[in-house]
């Protein structure tokens, strides 16, 4: 029997080609469209999509509150939190560098053909404070129901600290959410297996709805976006496991790429959570206390994939503005593109909106960005797949240094 993961990827990549080959033919109008990739394609992806979704809020909130049950309120879980949001930083510090100095070299906006009156309407971004401030939910209910994930992360460990100090009648909460936690992990494998489905269903639509055409305008920034994510997945990740953990980087890339092709049909780091916990902890053999707190985090807060594409797009914008933004800018970007990544929530497209930050804090004009959606989507999916990576990575990583890392399944074939 071909294993799942063998399925997905070839739903994988018979999804992309006949998504492009239906593209380069005119079905504009017709029966096939209207059937198939607008109608049956497109329903099955959508609810393979949602019965991800509808996994999240349920799995963070009984996942965290087991992990941090069983840590106990001593402190540890403070200790691993800051170098998990410390390592966090790291990467996507490191991944901006990546893409700033590729696009500083290849300079894909220069040439200055690029038509440069488009307008594109920036939504605004809260201010700093209000997003502290709403890390704190005042009802945990609205925060599952809105689904606000760093609200539901606080709220779980808060509750899984209080049951670790509640003795016997905490023990008794503890198993029956250990319990929870187990058939919740069922039902992600339950949907594992309509997974080649669902893969197949959202990359045909795709494939056949965005095409080449804009790529082949944008190639330079195209390439070097994926450049960038390229070295940053082969050098940066594969350096930091083989120098923090000594684990096999091949290995651990065999173990993810469920994770990744999740991450990529779906361009949604929040939708891929399910996959990417499930993984981690049968997998690479991360235990729950850790993974439970870092997946979601990083599925929240750890974008290096979009961080990328934030640097080569301001770089990109600025050549074709033909205005210099000099050291300091650059600097500045590294540490805006840091903080928007943060802020990027994990669903389609909203890299592209941060952007705007970005451009406003080193003065560029934010209509710029406006050149660059038509790309955005394939992008997006690209990025997706990487930022999912960065948050397997660093999980692998914490656990490692919390000796909370099973050898054996990771080792395992
Ligand atoms: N789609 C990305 C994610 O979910 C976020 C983005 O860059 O738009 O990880």
């Amino acid at each position: 029997m071909m294993s799942l993961t063998n399925k997905i990827l070839i739903a994988m990549a018979a999804g992309i080609a006949i998504g492009s080959l239906a593209n380069s033919f005119d079905l504009t109008g017709g029966i096939i469209e209207s059937a198939f990739f607008f109608g049956l394609f497109d329903i099955v992806g959508k609810i393979f999509v949602a019965s991800l979704k509808l996994l999240v809020v349920p799995m963070v909130f009984v996942s965290l509150t087991c992990g941090t049950a069983s840590l106990g309120g001593h402190g540890r879980m403070g200790f691993m939190a800051s170098k998990t949001i410390g390592l966090y930083l790291l990467t996507t510090a490191l991944a901006i560098s990546i893409a700033l100095t590729l696009a500083v070299i290849i300079q894909p906006g220069s040439g200055n053909q690029f038509e440069t009156d488009a307008t594109y309407q920036a939504s605004t971004a809260p201010p700093l404070k209000d997003v502290l401030i709403n890390i704190v939910p005042s009802n945990p209910v609205a925060a599952m129901a809105e689904g606000n994930m760093l609200q539901v992360i606080v709220f779980a460990i808060l509750f899984g600290v209080a049951i670790s100090r509640s003795g016997e009648f905490g023990a008794k909460i503890a198993k029956s959410f250990e319990s929870l936690n187990e058939v919740i992990m069922e039902m992600v494998m339950i949907l594992m297996q309509l997974a080649p489905y669902g893969v197949f269903c959202l990359l045909a639509k795709i494939f056949y709805t965005t095409g080449f055409d804009l790529v082949q305008q944008l190639f330079v920034y195209f390439m070097t976006v994926v450049l960038a994510l390229l070295i940053h997945g082969s050098v940066i990740y594969t350096t930091l496991l083989k120098v923090l953990t000594g684990l096999n980087p091949l290995r651990f890339f065999k173990h993810i790429r469920p994770v990744m092709i999740f991450g990529f049909s779906t361009a949604s780091s929040n939708a891929t959570m399910p996959i990417t916990l499930e993984t981690v902890e049968e997998k690479l053999g991360v235990k729950n206390s850790v993974a439970s707190f870092t997946v979601p985090l990083g599925a929240t807060i750890n974008m290096d994939g979009t961080a990328i594409m934030q640097g080569v797009a301001t770089v990109f914008i600025a050549q074709a503005y033909q205005i210099d933004i000099g050291l300091i800018g650059y600097l500045t970007v590294i540490l805006t593109a840091t903080l928007a990544s943060i802020g990027t929530a994990g669903v389609p497209g909203v890299g592209l909106v941060t952007l705007a930050l970005v451009l406003q804090q080193v003065g560029l004009p934010v209509e710029g960005i406006a050149l660059i959606i038509g790309v955005d989507r394939l992008l997006d999916m690209m990025r997706t797949a990487l930022n999912v990576t960065g948050d397997s990575i660093v999980s692998c990583i914490i656990a490692k240094s919390e000796n909370a890392l099973d050898i054996e399944v990771f080792n395992r074939k």
